[in-house]
């Protein structure tokens, strides 16, 4: 509230347009809030850049697979769309029309990026929070794309994670993977990111965690950050596959989200 009264002391065109998106923050914010079962079982809609090969594709697929079979999350649907463009994503003009297909969200964060060739994934996961759709289809995103991103603060990302709204995803940094492991990590990685948009960790967990861009696991468990590339992602994904996905208390929390 009192960001946005501050807000108010600027152009009246300025104020109008902030008021449409504290609308709209209201919106989610109560979609959010609601009853635990509307909030947390909706379809989960995968997109990703046409650049992505079908190995990556697998693995992203696999990995959202196995996230949701470990979190007992049954009623999730999973919705592939591919390289989406909706029958109207070209304006008359033949520009692309907003939010109407993977291109429109990836010309968006290239455009604002002030790192040349790497994507704005802050812009993109703005805009994937904001779809206008949400309010009356609400469900997950997974957007996968190939392009190297980086967050506000950051060198790049690999993953960007809102709980309760969706996921962005760059394959980039396992690009010099051999494809088993390039498989693998990226498997890791999108259970990682679905395990951040499914609540992980919650506010109520304080053993074995870290704050490191954002909250995460110390115990032997994908949910631990993982900032040296690939490096520390291959290891993280060798325990993955010795010792399961998640530990105890993951576990626990993930599945408790969907109760
Ligand atoms: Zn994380
Ligand atoms: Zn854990």
């Amino acid at each position: 509230m009192m960001t946005f009264s501050r807000r108010q002391s600027k152009t009246s065109r300025y104020v109008l347009e902030q008021m449409k998106i504290y609308k709209v923050l209201i919106i989610v914010d109560n979609i959010i809030c609601r009853g635990r079962k509307m909030k947390t079982i909706k379809p989960l809609l995968l997109m990703n850049d046409d650049k992505l090969s079908g190995l990556e594709k697998r693995a992203v697929l696999n990995g959202a697979n196995e996230l949701l079979r470990i979190a007992g999350a049954n009623g999730i649907a999973i919705l592939d769309m591919g390289a989406w463009k909706d029958r109207t994503y070209l304006k008359s003009d033949n520009t692309l029309r907003e939010y109407c297909s993977v291109d429109w969200y990836m010309q968006e964060g290239r455009r604002s990026s002030q790192k040349g060739d790497q994507i704005n994934a802050d812009v993109i996961s703005h805009h994937l929070t904001f779809e206008p759709w949400r309010e009356t289809k609400d469900h997950y995103d997974l957007m996968t794309i190939t392009s190297d991103m980086y967050s506000r603060g950051t060198n790049f990302v690999i993953g960007l994670a809102h709980k309760g709204i969706g996921t962005l995803i760059s394959t980039f940094r396992f690009r010099g993977l051999n494809d088993y492991s390039k498989y693998e990590c990226i498997k890791t990685e999108t259970m990682h990111e679905l395990g951040h948009v499914f609540g992980l960790l919650p506010e109520y967990r304080t053993q074995d965690v870290e704050d490191s861009l954002g909250k995460h696991c110390t115990n032997l468990c994908i949910m631990r950050q993982g900032i040296k590339l690939p490096d520390d992602w291959v290891r993280m994904t060798n325990d993955r596959l010795i010792y399961g996905a998640l530990c105890n208390d993951c576990r626990a929390d993930l599945r408790n989200f969907f109760l």
